[in-house]
């Protein structure tokens, strides 16, 4: 399964943005605002958990936890040894995927961008598992790629389990 980070991308390496943007939910339950540094661009997972849990395909940008509140009750899933996925206990909608380092708190968020106004003109930056992508979805441009193989000999801590 994938790590937080979608590629090796870190926030500084990339184009950071630091205007402060609000999300929420479907049914309005959860609000998220981001008051800081984050990467005002999007990273796909095409892995099967992800596509299991997304249905289909897997969206999120990268914010500094420091920069993240959120309001409104959130239900966790701890989906692998390392990483948690979040989501509206009421309408469902899934909020963000994150590392969890050594049991301590996240020092960073990979959020969904839908839940966004803001991020409805971002770019895509990357794309991961490219080789397990379903046959209906296929993302065009030059945006970098990895196919599982690439991604898991560079996070050599994923299990690979996925299948
Ligand atoms: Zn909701
Ligand atoms: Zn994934």
């Amino acid at each position: 399964m994938q790590p937080t980070s979608i590629g090796s991308n870190r926030l500084s390496d990339g184009s950071p943005s630091v205007s402060a943007i609000t999300g929420h939910c479907l049914c309005g339950a959860v609000t998220i605002t981001v008051a800081g540094e984050h990467d005002a661009r999007v990273g796909a997972c095409h892995c099967r958990m992800c596509q299991r849990w997304s249905g289909g395909l897997f969206l999120c940008f990268k914010a500094d936890a420091s920069a993240v509140t959120v309001t409104g009750e959130v239900t966790h899933y701890r989906s692998s040894s390392f990483a948690e996925r979040a989501f509206c206990p009421r309408c469902g909608s899934h909020l963000w995927f994150n590392d969890i380092e050594n049991g301590g708190e996240p020092r960073s968020y990979e959020l969904m961008p839908g839940l966004f106004d803001a991020a409805r003109s971002w770019p895509l930056r990357s794309e991961i598992y490219v080789d397990r992508a379903l046959a209906s979805v296929r993302l065009l441009g030059d945006h970098r790629r990895k196919s599982r193989t690439e991604y898991e000999a560079e996070n050599p801590f994923i299990e690979g389990n996925m299948e």
